[in-house]
């Protein structure tokens, strides 16, 4: 199944998506903390309202999520393209709830900054509460995927070694446009990853070349602290970011920035000055 946080007028609420029609969760705002795996394998849908997907708003697939934590250096290409060592244990940051935007929203390039990036990265939901989890039990604890560009400010990113100014400049990051429930996703390790850039390809990978791959990464969190539902991982982006181009390429106001991955869906953004 599919689910949305979305907006219509002055309502806010989570919704189930079949076809071309959204239909609120009753007496739920939002996906997050209220919508564990188990809600979502029985989504307790409001009775007699659907909308048109395209008269929704679409928000954040999870506006607030209790913790969002990222992945660095996670792809091999990617690796290599920054010229760093492989990492034996997966290179952690974090970003705010302030820095999501919806899937179509535009991305705010901030005006102390001439160097704004794209990162195309598939992110991983939490469904169930997560303490020390066995990688093999990994996947029973995550209640879905949606699409991710972690917008990345270098100019920012590269002032000290701890990166997190970097990543987390309000309204930088779209996430969604769904959450896609596993039983529909298949195995997160054998998913296509693309990004387009004003129409052209500037990253093309596969989710089976990450290097610390989704139940390695929900297992090692774990083990330092407990993963709630609604908390949203980011599981790190291949190669081609335009930081490590050349010429370097960064986002401009105007450019339209497309991240897409097979059976999880697209996200389509404008970048705007702030
Ligand atoms: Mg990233």
């Amino acid at each position: 199944m599919r689910f949305a946080s979305c907006r219509v007028g002055e309502r806010r609420f989570a919704a189930v998506v079949e076809g071309g029609e959204v239909r609120p969760l009753a007496g739920i705002a939002e996906l997050g903390a209220d919508t564990d795996a188990d809600l979502l394998a029985d989504p307790p849908v409001e009775d007699g309202t659907a909308h048109a997907l395209e008269d929704v708003e679409m928000l954040p697939a999870v506006p607030r999520p209790g913790k969002i934590i990222c992945l660095g250096l996670n792809y091999h290409a990617h690796v290599e393209e920054t010229r760093r060592d492989l990492p034996t244990y997966p290179v952690l940051f974090t970003k705010f709830a302030e820095s999501l935007v919806g899937p179509y929203a535009p991305i705010v390039k901030p005006p102390e900054s001439s160097e704004v990036d794209y990162e195309a990265e598939l992110a991983v939901v939490i469904g169930r509460a997560a303490r020390r989890v066995a990688p093999e039990h990994a996947l029973e604890f995550v209640a879905g995927y949606a699409v991710a560009n972690d917008v990345t400010v270098r100019d920012y990113q590269y002032k000290t070694h701890q990166w997190l100014q970097g990543k987390s400049w309000s309204d930088s990051t779209p996430l969604g446009p769904f959450l896609v429930t596993p039983d529909e996703v298949g195995d997160p390790g054998k998913l296509d990853i693309t990004l387009d850039l004003n129409g052209e390809r500037m990253q093309s990978s596969s989710t089976g070349l990450l290097i610390f791959d989704v139940p390695t990464i929900v297992s090692t969190l774990s083990e330092f602290v407990t993963l709630e539902p609604g908390d949203v991982i980011l599981t790190g982006t291949p190669g081609g970011v335009g930081y490590r181009r050349d010429p370097q390429v960064f986002l401009q106001p105007g450019d339209r920035v497309r991240v897409e991955i097979s059976g999880v869906g697209a996200i389509e953004n404008e970048v705007v000055a702030e």
